[in-house]
């Protein structure tokens, strides 16, 4: 047995001195340094004593050093295991805690907060950067050859925590199938090839950036220009080396306030992709408008890697995730009963497939919960398949607002408000409300300078929505909190609103 993921990257590799990452030092990384220098990764952390099954936890910023980490941690046989780079030294005492690595990777800024923190988790604390004592030092002095350790389809090959949007991350357990099985088929659904060029400004602590991106250009022998942050003016700068971006819905919302962007700067792309948030259909428009080009919208999940992707020759639908990628199953249920329901009916989306993980780290209840008896995983997030067979995304089940016995699934409300002049986004949520369980609430985003008011729009509502979806409150602001994946924190909007909300309850009554 080899190792089931490196040995499918080495068996699919182009030429050695083809190019692997363009860096915005300058730098060249072929795929001979990429396999001379995660074997030097490897070598590494065995010297520190890193055994088959081992966690490698990691928090540094993104570089080709943290990728040759991962690469290494996996040709060790061990479990990558990244975390976000936002969190703080509290938050990574909790994750230590609950991964329990036997190393713990950070920047050198960092060592001295967190090292307590790693000695409690009895991990090893290494630094990335340089200078005597780092680990890098130790990955330069080590051997460019290394022995893959034996790990079949079914051993972890990382553990990443979810994004946390509805509550704690969980540890998601990914198999070297779950991650193989899942990058092979996006070479073959997006047609990557060796002469492909990524644009990879996505971090790469989480599922989009390390697995959909940087899986998929290796497993495809392609290259990628790896900056170290999404940055307008570096998109801008190497645009035109470029062949393919991925990103998150708000790089596409920046580039199109950007003037630069038309179509003489896109003219060697041939596919940009969006996911890890809803992308506006305003976007997407203005984006084909603007551009020529009709972003492709796909849909994952830390636990699943990718389930759905909109095609690559057919209609690019705005406002749906796309078909399931081939090998993946994808089903709507009613969220009570579990029975499936029948085409353009709103309800959970369930996915089955070689993308789907295996199971919570350490917590088998939840694993158990959130599967159904025939092997389906229950997401968590509500949606429908149209006569089409395109999968949509109406929002998250612990988003849909219950008010006096209605549902109101969030996303038709805000469809509603973010169509009028004025107003750039909306978020609707649920507040506590005495006699109607939850009370519709709007957030919503006004256009600099654009004359737009709460009365307006509750008025405007009262027209296009039946009363029970109208929101009962709405509030005009500058911005929505999101997390570093352009997410919007609905939690946070609903611990914000919701005594304001029962104050102008009482004020109104
Ligand atoms: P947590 O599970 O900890 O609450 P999270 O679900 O945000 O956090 P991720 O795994 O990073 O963590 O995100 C997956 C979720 O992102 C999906 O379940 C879905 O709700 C959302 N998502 C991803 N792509 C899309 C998309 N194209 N359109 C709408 N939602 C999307
Ligand atoms: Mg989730």
């Amino acid at each position: 047995m080899g190792n089931h993921l490196f040995d499918l990257i080495k068996a699919r590799m182009p030429a050695p001195t083809a190019p692997f990452a363009f860096l915005d030092d300058g730098r060249t990384y072929s795929y001979a340094d990429m396999v001379a220098f995660s074997a030097r990764f490897a070598n590494a952390l065995v010297a520190l004593g890193v055994k088959p099954g081992d966690r490698v936890a990691v928090q540094v910023e993104k570089s080709i050093e943290a990728l040759m980490l991962y690469l290494g941690t996996v040709r060790a046989g061990a479990i990558f295991l990244p975390l976000n780079t936002a969190y703080t030294p509290a938050e990574i005492e909790y994750f230590l805690g609950d991964a329990e690595p036997s190393v713990f990777v950070c920047d050198p800024a960092k060592a001295e907060a967190l090292k307590p923190f790693a000695e409690k988790a009895g991990a090893k604390l290494e630094t990335l950067g340089v200078g005597a004592g780092s680990l890098l030092d130790k990955v330069h002095a080590a051997a460019t050859e290394f022995a893959d350790v034996a790990r079949g389809a079914d051993d972890l090959a990382a553990i990443l925590y979810t994004s946390g949007t509805t509550g704690r991350s969980k540890g998601a357990m990914l198999s070297h199938d779950n991650l193989a099985s899942n990058a092979l088929s996006l070479v073959d659904y997006w047609r990557f090839t060796k002469g492909d060029v990524l644009l990879h400004a996505l971090p790469i602590f989480h599922t989009h950036g390390l697995f959909v991106a940087t899986n998929t250009i290796l497993l495809a022998g392609a290259s990628m220009i790896l900056l170290p942050k999404f940055d307008p003016e570096q998109v801008f700068k190497y645009l035109p080396k470029a062949t393919s971006m991925m990103g998150v819905p708000t790089f596409y919302v920046r580039l199109l306030q950007d003037q630069r962007l038309s179509k003489e700067a896109v003219k060697h792309m041939r596919l940009f992709v969006s996911g890890s948030a809803p992308l506006l259909a305003e976007t997407h428009r203005e984006w084909r408008e603007r551009t020529g080009h009709a972003i492709l919208e796909r849909y994952g999940m830390t636990e699943t890697n990718m389930n759905t992707s909109n095609p690559y020759d057919g209609d690019r639908v705005a406002g749906t995730v796309g078909f399931p990628l081939p090998g993946v199953s994808a089903r709507v249920t009613d969220p009570e009963s579990g029975k499936e329901l029948a085409r353009d009916e709103i309800g959970m989306i369930e996915v089955k497939g070689p993308n789907v993980f295996k199971g919570y780290w350490r917590n088998p209840e939840k694993t158990k919960a959130e599967f159904r008896a025939d092997g389906f995983f229950i997401t968590g997030d509500l949606g429908k398949i149209d006569p089409a067979g395109y999968v949509h995304i109406v929002g998250r089940g612990k988003d849909l607002i219950i008010t006096g016995g209605y549902n109101v699934y969030p996303k038709e409300v805000e469809a509603e408000i973010d169509e009028m002049p004025g107003v750039i986004e909306s978020a609707v949520i649920g507040c506590p409300h005495p006699d109607f369980g939850e009370g519709v609430t709007a957030v919503v985003v006004a256009k600099p300078g654009a004359e737009v008011s709460a009365a307006g729009i509750a008025k405007a509502l009262e027209q296009r929505l039946a009363k029970f979806k109208q929101p009962k409150q709405v509030f005009v602001v500058a911005d929505l909190p999101r997390n570093t994946m352009g997410k919007v924190q609905k939690n946070l909007l609903r611990e914000q609103y919701k005594d304001i909300y029962a104050k102008q309850l009482k004020a109104g009554e």
